[in-house]
């Protein structure tokens, strides 16, 4: 049976797409694990876990301008701790992804990155990976 590793992430700005991919990586690397599963989750309500490009930064941009247009800052939010777009955000991004590890590598396309979202932060935050051999 494998463990679960856990690390942090620091946000400095309320909303940020932090890029995890080499943390990730290494914790693959450093299992040992040469095919099977790889789990990345993040155990909070205003932050979420997606896969993008992380070639061009403006697309992060792009991103963050428009998901802030889809779901306002405020916005009438009935929620007393006036953080339900972050709500919204997180769970609009979900809180895992699911990755493919073979020959001890992860499966992933030249351009994708995986990525921490923040909403609600500058916050501490974890992430959870859990690594199935098979
Ligand atoms: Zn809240």
């Amino acid at each position: 049976m494998t463990e679960v590793y856990t690390f942090g992430v620091k946000s400095g700005q309320n909303t940020a797409m932090i890029d995890i991919t080499g943390e990730v990586r290494n914790l693959v690397r450093e299992s040992g694990v040469k095919d099977g599963i790889c789990v990345v989750y993040v155990p909070h309500t205003t932050a979420g876990i997606t896969i993008n490009e992380n070639a061009d930064p403006d697309v992060i941009k792009d991103f963050m301008m428009e998901i802030n247009k889809l779901v306002p800052m405020w916005d009438g939010y009935q929620h007393r701790e006036g953080n339900s777009a972050a709500h919204i955000k997180s769970s609009m991004m979900g809180f895992s992804q699911t990755l493919i590890i073979s020959e001890g590598r992860l499966m992933m396309g030249t351009w994708q990155g995986i990525y921490f979202m923040e909403f609600d932060g500058p916050r501490i935050r974890k992430v959870h990976v859990k690594i199935i051999e098979g």
